[in-house]
């Protein structure tokens, strides 16, 4: 069977495939081997799927190997945007359902997840415009010859996403790719298999060819190695934890030097002026760090605030945090439902710990919500100092560090003053101040009054340790692309 019979408060029941997405076919693994996926809301098995071995991405290479090489080739570039476009129709007409099996697996409120699935038809059809638009240069290097590029698909790119934004990460690694008319591997991450399979459905019934698009389910250090080290991927695309990027850039380099971009964590500093208009500030700052419950690798952690507001900040701050609803995510009103699994809970936990050990003031939360899944209690820690372990590292959950600052200068310093550099933001009154900071941070998307407002035509990626390369936007494009330069003799032989 690749398939079971399964139920969602909002959706009713529906039919869920189980097994891996190989040729547009639904297929067991060839060792036939299943694992769980739970429910973080309940602690309970939602139910098993197929775990791809090496052996099936093996399969799933060389049918994206086949599609490259035979039937997608001849695809047009105007085809490859419409069947994108199809794509992203389809998963607006299947929104509901999609986005009931990303609050069941991931957990995430049911209205957030609607958001994000919106957003992935937006990331698809997007992508789709883009698909007859890739366009190389005419260069005048001298009368003899005519020069021009080609911006040609890297070929096999391997994807590996994580479990925070299951679908909306899967359309921004599916999208580019197929639109510069590469073939796609992707793994999901073990924790949230379900909704990219529903997904998978969609991509047959939108007509692509088989091999184009192959959608695997499996562990990291099993199907996602084999994929970082495969002879036959040109290029692999990652979201996820620095420590596993490393991993797949080593792995790229020892095998065959597959091209390599990476989406990685982030530490980001929310700055907060004196003239900040306070309440929105408040409002952006609690969206910037408890948005899908603190698992976003540009959550607003480190929140800086000018002397002048400080107190009256925390204790307004608090009184917001307080008010967002936990609960379960297909509540009316739910705001934050559970972290994705035991293991993200115990991690957030021990750090939360950490954090009083290190004498950090807990303003607010600090503790387990409920006795029943994985959920926990918005959390601020105040009076955090720069070296202590919850202002350096990603917690990855609800809990953020507040400190103060005094100049535009200490702001900038301590804004810096992380080995990541995914995303930062000011919040200020003063046109010149929020250029002035937006200049000077060393990060990837600087937001000013807002938080977490991504959109696809806007790249987004991070300096230092938050990644290599830009997704969304044109400039994900040229991840996935080769530039060949021709050069053709139009005069007589020069030697
Ligand atoms: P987290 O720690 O938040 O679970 P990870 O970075 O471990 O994040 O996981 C993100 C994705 O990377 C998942 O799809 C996971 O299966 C995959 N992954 C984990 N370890 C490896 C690895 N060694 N090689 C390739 N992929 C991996």
């Amino acid at each position: 069977m690749t398939t079971t019979q399964l139920e969602t408060p909002s959706s009713g029941k529906y039919t869920q495939p189980t097994g891996l997405f190989i040729n547009n076919e639904w297929v067991k693994g060839v060792d036939g081997k299943t694992f769980e996926t739970i429910n973080p809301s309940t602690e309970e098995v939602i139910c098993s799927v197929a775990e791809a071995t090496e052996k099936d991405v093996d399969i799933a290479v060389a049918a994206a190997r086949k599609a490259f090489e035979g039937p997608w080739k001849k695809v047009t570039p105007e085809e490859r945007g419409r069947l994108l476009v199809k794509l992203a129709d389809l998963v607006e007409k299947n929104l509901d359902l999609l986005a009931a099996v990303e609050a069941l697996d991931n957990g995430k409120a049911l209205s957030m997840a609607k958001v994000d699935v919106g957003m992935v038809a937006g990331c698809l059809r997007y992508y789709g415009g883009w698909a007859d638009k890739i366009e190389g240069k005419v260069i005048d290097t001298n009368p003899d010859t005519f020069s021009y590029t080609r911006h040609e698909p890297v070929g096999v790119c391997g994807q590996i996403i994580p479990w925070n934004f299951p679908l909306l990460m899967w359309s921004w690694k599916i999208g580019p790719a197929v639109a510069t008319g590469n073939t796609v591997v992707l793994k999901t991450a073990e924790q949230t298999p379900l909704s990219a399979l529903v997904a998978a459905n969609l991509v047959k019934e939108a007509g692509f060819p088989p091999g184009v698009i192959n959608i695997i389910s499996g562990f990291g250090k099993v199907a996602g190695a084999a994929i970082s080290s495969h002879m036959d991927v040109d290029k692999v695309a990652f979201t996820g934890s620095t420590v596993v990027g490393r991993q797949i850039m080593k792995a790229a380099a020892s095998s065959n030097l597959k091209k390599v971009t990476l989406e990685l964590g982030g530490k980001s500093p929310n700055i907060v002026f004196n003239d900040a208009d306070i309440e929105n500030a408040i409002s952006w700052v609690n969206f910037g760090i408890f948005f899908n419950h603190g698992q976003c690798c540009c959550a607003g952690s480190r929140i800086y605030v000018q002397s002048g507001i400080y107190d009256k900040f925390v204790e307004r701050f608090k009184a917001r945090a307080t008010a967002n609803k936990v609960g379960d995510p297909f509540g009316d009103d739910t705001f934050q439902g559970p972290q994705v699994s035991q293991l993200q809970f115990d991690r957030i936990m021990g750090y939360i710990e950490e954090g009083k050990k290190e004498g950090a003031t807990v303003v607010t939360g600090g503790e387990r919500h409920g006795d029943k899944g994985y959920f926990i209690q918005p959390t601020i820690f105040s009076d955090v100092k720069e070296d202590m372990k919850i202002m350096q590292e990603e917690i990855f959950g609800p809990v953020c560090s507040i400190a103060k600052f005094e100049t535009e200068e200490d702001a900038i310093k301590v804004g810096n003053g992380s080995t990541y550099g995914l995303a930062a933001a000011v919040h200020t009154t003063n046109l010149n101040t929020a250029i002035r900071v937006a200049n000077s941070l060393r990060a990837g998307t600087v937001w000013v009054n807002q938080y977490n407002m991504l959109h696809h035509t806007t790249p987004f990626g991070g300096y230092k340790s938050s990644g290599l390369g830009r997704e969304l936007g044109e400039e994900a494009l040229f991840n996935y692309t080769e530039t060949k330069s021709v050069a053709i003799r139009l005069g007589d032989a020069l030697f």
